[in-house]
């Protein structure tokens, strides 16, 4: 951890940083994540959440935002939304994202070295100081932030919340550009920002099959779990690695019908002999897939479907393929295009490197943007660490310089 002071060429790298962030700024960014982590906040602690959102909205008070709380209700509680906005109310704003809650309970911060060692000071606390940091920066820069930015840090994100959900649909739809503060990750003396995300699908398979007697009458029964194997392996083989979709088989259940369909009464059946000479009439297969582009799931879903139509008809069996609707991806190479090469130019004029994920995994924020394809997203712009959802969680505080100028640099270009 202490790489950055060791290594010559880190010295270099982040000095300019340091040049470029007034020390009195720095002192107060720190201590407000120091802050703000010593509140326990995780997702569903109603009290502890509206401490942090009551901080929160006191310092962006103080940088001129008109900061309100909203109580919002959700099948967690009820619970606090804190939305800020700049003095324009525009028809499209400038939209930035964040969450408040944590995953563990606050255990007391501590500075270790280069970093704090607090519960939520990487996912997402030190995102949030960053961005009052770079507001304190503009400030002394005599700059001022875009006036129709619009911050919404939300109480539920760690558990897929609705208010989350909600809050990304309802302002998303009318955003310019989101600027997501989760963390970005470290990569040697690199760090990450998000500018992809893949998108998600889920689907299932129902087999219907004919059962016979597997010793009188083998070749009249027709296998509805060869066929659901053979799809299930000719559908995972559509996986590609790298930037590629990726199929996901989750579970594959056959048998005869009534074991399928009352799996939970008959699954004593399973290590016993009982039903082995059935040939097995019905089968279930589940799964997802996941993909950066939504004409790339569109295609994979058709061709998943149509190895479905080829298996009923290669094992004389019949199948029906259904699916869920579509979470939409973020497309590395999408509107948000720009917006990251202009941070990863802004972090290069400081002295740093910032390198760009194209094809960060799970459903975050920018997933439940109503049109992903129109609006320009940039994730990751919060520090990095290690530890995340751990009680070993800590953040990198030069990261957290490093980001305090390069929101404060991006903020000024908006
Ligand atoms: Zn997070």
């Amino acid at each position: 951890m202490d790489r950055h002071v060791a290594e010559p060429t880190a010295i270099v790298h982040s000095l300019p940083v340091r040049q470029h962030l007034p020390e009195e700024v720095r002192e107060r960014t720190q201590r407000l994540l120091e802050e703000l982590c010593a509140i326990s906040s995780p997702s569903g602690d109603a009290a502890g959440l509206r401490r942090v959102a009551h901080r929160l909205r006191e310092v962006l008070a103080a940088h001129g935002l008109a900061a309100e709380i909203r109580t919002e209700a959700s099948e967690n509680g009820d619970l606090p939304l804190l939305l800020a906005r700049g003095p324009r109310r525009a028809a499209r704003s400038l939209l930035l994202i964040g969450h408040m809650d944590t995953v563990l309970p606050a255990r007391s911060p501590q500075r270790e070295g280069d970093h704090l060692v607090a519960t939520g000071a990487l996912d997402m606390k030190g995102g949030l100081a960053a961005f009052v940091g770079a507001l304190d920066l503009l400030q002394a820069r005599g700059a001022s932030y875009p006036a129709d930015l619009l911050l919404a840090v939300v109480p539920d994100e760690e558990v897929s919340g609705a208010i989350s959900e909600r809050t990304m649909r309802e302002l998303g739809g009318t955003a310019r550009a989101v600027l997501v503060l989760e963390p970005g990750e470290a990569r040697g003396e690199a760090e990450t920002l998000v500018a992809g995300r893949r998108g998600m699908r889920e689907w299932r398979l129902e087999v219907l099959g004919r059962a016979s007697h597997a010793g009188l009458a083998y070749w009249d029964g027709r296998s509805a779990l060869a066929a659901a194997a053979r799809f299930s392996l000719d559908a995972a083989a559509l996986s590609r690695p790298g930037a590629g979709p990726t199929i996901n088989v989750a579970r594959l259940v056959a048998g005869s019908a009534d074991f399928v369909g009352q799996l939970r009464d008959r699954a004593e059946l399973v290590g016993t002999t009982r039903q082995l000479n059935v040939v097995p009439d019905r089968a279930v297969v589940e799964g997802e897939l996941r993909f950066l582009t939504l004409a790339e799931g569109d295609e994979v879903l058709a061709q998943l479907r149509s190895i479905g139509d080829r298996v009923a008809a290669e094992f004389d069996v019949t199948t029906s393929f259904t699916s869920g609707e579509a979470v939409s991806p973020v497309d590395p190479h999408g509107p948000g295009r720009d917006l990251a090469a202009r941070a990863v130019s802004l972090a290069a004029e400081r002295g740093w490197r910032l390198e760009v994920e194209e094809d960060r995994g799970g459903i975050s924020f920018p997933n439940f943007l109503p049109c992903t394809v129109s609006v320009p997203v940039l994730d990751g712009l919060g520090p990095v660490g290690t530890g995340m959802h751990t009680p070993e969680e800590r953040v990198s505080l030069t990261s957290l310089s490093r980001r305090t100028v390069l929101l404060a640099d991006l903020l000024a270009t908006l």
